[in-house]
């Protein structure tokens, strides 16, 4: 099969006065699992349609394998697209949902036969060929709707919030089996989520979207780790934003006054922000948390701070502490014989300043 990439460039799309995406520009590369991860009204749906051809941009070019699609109607793109209610029909059997684009596209019945037996086995379903959905669970609906696209052999897979019917355990199965389908069929898939743990999961490489402007793009572990700014520092995993100003930056070191508490002095980043308004980015799980007359990590840099609340969640406790006029979140990894702190306790908070981003806007 011929892997495809898909190329936006420069994309706008209003509804009116309304601008729902802006200049947007990314590149999926051909096999990809490529996830467009948000909030709601973010515009996900809207690229994705756009994508599918249901939705026209008004500036900037859609290429799929270097070609513009722009002005193709849908059903000309061969674009596949799973949809959040798997739109199967069900007067129909399964064996007849999943043909029915092969029939549209006039295949031989021997043809139409071999394929919907091919793709119900590789989906699972092989045994529930002439059940009608209604007599299916959620996740075998969601089987049929994946069958029923893949076995038009499109360039591209669409999956707009697929597992959002779902139970939590069913979603994590799904999950799986979604991606190990992508990988066996190697289609370039794009896949629409709001939860960033599915789109962590699942996909090679994902676009953070938020206010119709694509935020950042990357591997799960490369925005986690570096996030390009707060929104998605706050949307990839937990993490404190703690507002505050850069007040000096040497060679070595900078310093960064947390309001309320006071300076605190870092190694230089490799990339130092500018100085004035910016906030300290860090992960809840990277900030040890100590009674104040404990020995301390000279490696780590530490703050004071009053216990506000007190989380036990199995396998780690999760603290919310004052620091000056801010609120931080810290988790301990808990074990056996650990005792937690209680609210009220004077603790001191050590943050590997490895750890620490420093981010604009
Ligand atoms: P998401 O998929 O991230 O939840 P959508 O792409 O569905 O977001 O929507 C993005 C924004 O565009 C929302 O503010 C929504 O209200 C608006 N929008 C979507 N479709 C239409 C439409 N047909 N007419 C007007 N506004 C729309």
């Amino acid at each position: 099969m011929n892997k495809v990439s898909l190329e936006a460039k420069n994309i706008s799309l209003s509804y009116g006065s309304t601008e729902v995406l802006r200049d947007i520009n990314l590149r999926v590369e051909p096999g990809e699992f490529f996830a467009l991860l948000g909030p709601s009204g973010s515009g996900k749906s809207t690229l994705l349609r756009l994508i599918a051809g249901f939705n026209q941009h008004q500036r900037g070019e859609l290429r799929v394998d270097g070609q513009d699609i722009t002005g193709i109607p849908p059903h000309a793109r061969n674009i596949g697209m799973v949809f959040q209610s798997y739109a199967l029909w069900p007067h129909m059997t399964v064996a007849e949902n999943v043909a029915f684009g092969l029939v549209e596209r006039r295949e031989t019945r021997e043809a139409i036969k071999r394929k919907v037996g091919a793709v119900l086995d590789l989906v699972g379903l092989g045994a529930y060929a002439q059940r009608r959905p209604g007599q299916l669970s959620g996740g075998q609906q969601q089987r049929v709707a994946l069958a029923r696209t893949v076995v038009i052999e499109p360039k591209l897979l669409l999956l707009d919030e697929p597992l959002s019917n779902l139970d939590k355990q069913l979603r994590v199965q799904m999950r799986e089996e979604i991606k190990h389908l992508q990988r066996k069929l190697g289609l370039t898939t794009i896949f629409v989520t709001h939860d960033q743990e599915e789109a962590m999961t699942t996909a090679d490489r994902m676009a953070v979207l938020d206010k119709g402007i694509l935020q950042q793009v990357g591997a799960a572990s490369g925005l986690y780790d570096f996030p390009g700014n707060r929104f998605v520092a706050s949307f990839v995993g937990t993490a404190n934003v703690l507002d505050g100003q850069v007040t000096a930056v040497s060679n070595e070191t900078l310093t960064f006054k947390l309001p309320g508490f006071g300076s605190l002095t870092f190694p230089r980043p490799a990339q130092a922000p500018s100085m004035g308004d910016v906030a300290m980015a860090f992960r809840p799980h990277q900030v040890s948390i100590q009674v104040r007359d404990a020995q301390v990590d000279a490696s780590r840099v530490w703050m004071d701070g009053l216990v506000e609340s007190a989380e036990f969640l199995g396998e780690s406790s999760r603290y919310r502490v004052r620091v000056g006029e801010v609120s931080m979140v810290a988790d301990q990894a808990h074990y056996a014989g650990l005792a937690m702190f209680p609210p009220g306790a004077q603790v001191r908070l050590g943050i590997d300043p490895t750890q620490v981003r420093f981010l604009h806007a």
